[in-house]
């Protein structure tokens, strides 16, 4: 599930760098701008809802601007999409210090694509782009915004639906101003009510940078007495070298655990 925030992050950076939704319509696709950084996407599974955060809020509203676009607007049309277009639209690679997008390359990939391109009758299927954009599932729905009020307050984010957590979560005193995605989500969740419980599931792109990681060990036994539980899955491919050796940057901000999960 973590290919779903991958796609997000990646999504967003072909359309950023395009302007347009060419990765999925070729030429003459619908005109989209904005996005931020790029650095990190991170998604948390809430019952029913697929919250949604980055550590550049204007990464998130493109993300929305984008889904809005394609007419998804539940997790299980998100995730239908991204398992038609993972193995063939989006490959990452490093070459030198930059990374860029590239097709197929190997014959190992080359086969993957074709085995993806071939439909239930074995029949075989173009595979220049996923899928027609009028054949994508339409949910009926928009995905819905929901903006964190530190500390804590305000109203509670949606349950259902595919949710995009924008804001700025209060942090500890001197713990510098950048905000990462999952302490985002963490912040949201601390304002759904103790009725939803069960397994919370959270993924991202990236290992947690040590400064989410001490957030989460703090944060957890506390969600977790409310039979709440989180399970961060970071990406970890070897092969993708940015995702391991990501520099921390100095000044990330932590949350303040104890004004958000009051004992
Ligand atoms: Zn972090």
């Amino acid at each position: 599930m973590n290919q779903v925030a991958l796609y997000l992050n990646l999504a967003a950076a072909r359309v950023k760098a395009d302007g347009d939704l060419r990765y999925l319509m070729g030429p003459g696709a619908p005109k989209i701008s904005g996005g931020g950084n790029l650095q990190e996407t991170q998604i948390l599974f809430v019952r029913d809802a697929l919250w949604v955060a980055n550590n550049d809020d204007a990464d998130t509203v493109l993300q929305k601007a984008i889904l809005e676009k394609l007419l998804i607007g539940t997790p299980e049309a998100l995730v239908e999409h991204v398992e038609a277009c993972q193995t063939r639209v989006f490959k990452r690679m490093k070459l030198g210090t930059k990374e860029i997008f590239v097709p197929p390359g190997s014959p190992a990939e080359i086969l993957l694509a074709e085995l993806a391109g071939l439909d239930d009758a074995g029949g075989k299927r173009d595979l220049a782009y996923p899928l027609a954009l009028g054949a994508l599932p339409v949910a009926g729905k928009k995905p819905v915004g929901y903006a964190l009020q530190p500390p804590g307050t305000g109203t509670a984010p949606a349950v259902s639906g595919i949710v995009f957590v924008t804001g700025n979560y209060e942090g500890t005193v001197g713990s510098g101003d950048n905000e990462h995605a999952e302490q985002k989500l963490l912040a949201a969740l601390s304002r759904v009510p103790d009725s939803v419980r069960g397994t919370l599931a959270l993924y991202g792109c990236k290992r947690q940078c040590s400064v989410c990681k001490s957030v989460f060990d703090k944060a957890i036994p506390k969600v977790a007495s409310s039979y709440r539980y989180l399970n961060c899955r970071a990406h970890d491919d070897p092969a993708i070298e940015n995702y391991q050796a990501q520099a921390h940057p100095s000044g990330i901000k932590a949350l303040d655990v104890d004004r958000y999960f009051p004992a």
